[in-house]
């Protein structure tokens, strides 16, 4: 059993100070070059499937939070409101959509803009109690990956879907194993908006998006404005966590009365799709740490390859090995100091996919052997066919050291 708390201090891929306060990790350089490459991946499979990109501030006045609802039905989970002159309050925001709805109000909207997919990767805050704060899975300051898709509602079964879609891409990409699905849906109580009419609506829509797939059903799971799509993961404790969400809200458009003029040249509303392909990325590397052991794919391994010289006479031209890799686009280390063998055994403690071998022959023959993570050895090889391999690797995001 891999505890992604231990192993993220091991691989200095995250740091918790109780200076800094409990629920609020510091990403090390080694898990920020981990999250920055899973933060681009992702970026380009939303702008390549038509999502527009913003950044929002995350915090707003306490205005914007009763308009959405959050302080009416989610307030228990904010932080306390920090007031600034007279009744001017600024609270930190416990999610996006109210930022997103004001993207789609900033100008008129026609038929023709929808589905408009408004997506970033933004903070978001949760006044957890300290007693459940653990590592990265939960956390009190939290990097979503979030969007939100505007549509007509005869495109919301169709958005849906493709979601659904882009989910298992990313998630073959990154190696995640989901659990199951589940449909998220509302209990007994008040701490839910709207109508039975809008919820059932909107559960009819996630139903026949689900129709076909093996799912559950949770009640009292739903968010306070939709019910939703959940996709769990398991961690190594055998604890359920939702990676990846699809909600559906009526609600929000009413409140921020949004709308778009329909063909006809009426006004109507547009239905709010919540959704985030991966969460936030505090609960995906706790995962993605315990799911490979630290052993992550080439394409966002914090270190891609390691330049090992056998002797002192391989140190400089080691060095240009290493600046070459980086110029093109590669995350490479030397290890220079110590016993070949020392320095082997602390690659493989840090899980580095490739180790570039530079003996005496290497060095004149301008070769290199690669050596794999796991013990496996190449021939040696031109140093440039050796970048291209990793490279191809990397650009394939493959889950295996060779190209297929
Ligand atoms: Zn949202």
């Amino acid at each position: 059993m891999v505890d992604h708390r231990k192993l993220g201090r091991e691989l200095g891929l995250f740091h918790s100070d109780p200076l800094a306060g409990a629920g609020l990790p510091i990403w090390l350089p080694a898990g920020a070059a981990a999250r920055h490459a899973v933060e681009e991946y992702v970026r380009e499979l939303e702008r390549r499937a038509g999502y527009e990109h913003v950044y929002s501030p995350p915090l707003g006045r306490r205005e914007l939070f009763e308009r959405s609802g959050h302080l009416d039905y989610f307030a228990a989970d904010m932080f306390p409101p920090m007031r600034m002159s007279g009744d001017d309050e600024l609270m930190l925001r416990p999610a996006l959509c109210p930022h997103h709805a004001l993207v789609y109000a900033a100008r008129g909207r026609s038929y023709r803009d929808l589905p408009l997919r408004i997506a970033e990767q933004g903070g978001q805050y949760r006044a957890e109690r300290s007693g459940v704060l653990g590592g990265l899975s939960r956390v009190r300051a939290i990097s979503l990956n979030d969007a939100h898709n505007f549509c007509a509602l005869d495109q919301v079964r169709e958005e849906v879907a493709e979601v659904l879609g882009l989910i298992r891409s990313a998630h073959a990409a990154l190696g995640v194993r989901p659990a199951g699905l589940r449909l998220s849906l509302r209990g007994p109580g008040e701490r839910y908006v709207g109508d039975d009419h809008m919820w059932e609506r909107a559960e009819d829509l996630l139903r026949s998006a689900l129709a076909g797939l093996d799912h559950t059903e949770a009640p009292g799971e739903a968010a306070f404005y939709g019910p939703k799509i959940d996709i769990q993961i398991r961690d190594d404790a055998d604890r359920e966590w939702t990676i990846s969400t699809i909600q559906i809200d009526f609600d929000k458009p009413e409140r921020f009365d949004l709308s778009y003029t329909d063909a006809d040249g009426r006004p109507r509303r547009p239905v709010m799709v919540h959704r985030s392909l991966v969460g936030s990325m505090e609960r995906l590397f706790a995962y993605l740490i315990e799911a490979h052991a630290g052993a992550f794919p080439a394409w966002y391994a914090p270190v891609q390859a390691v330049v090992l010289p056998v002797g002192p006479d391989q140190v400089e031209p080691a060095r240009r090995l290493r600046r070459d890799w980086i110029e093109a686009g590669l995350r490479v280390d030397l290890a220079a100091d110590g016993s070949l063998g020392a320095r082997i055994r602390r690659c493989a403690q840090t899980r580095v996919p490739y180790l570039a071998v530079l003996g005496e022959r290497e060095a004149a023959a301008g070769e290199v052997s690669l050596r794999l993570r796991g013990g496996r050895s190449l021939p040696p090889m031109p140093a440039p066919a050796a970048r291209a391999l990793i490279s191809a690797v990397v650009a394939a995001r493959s889950a295996d050291l060779l190209p297929a």
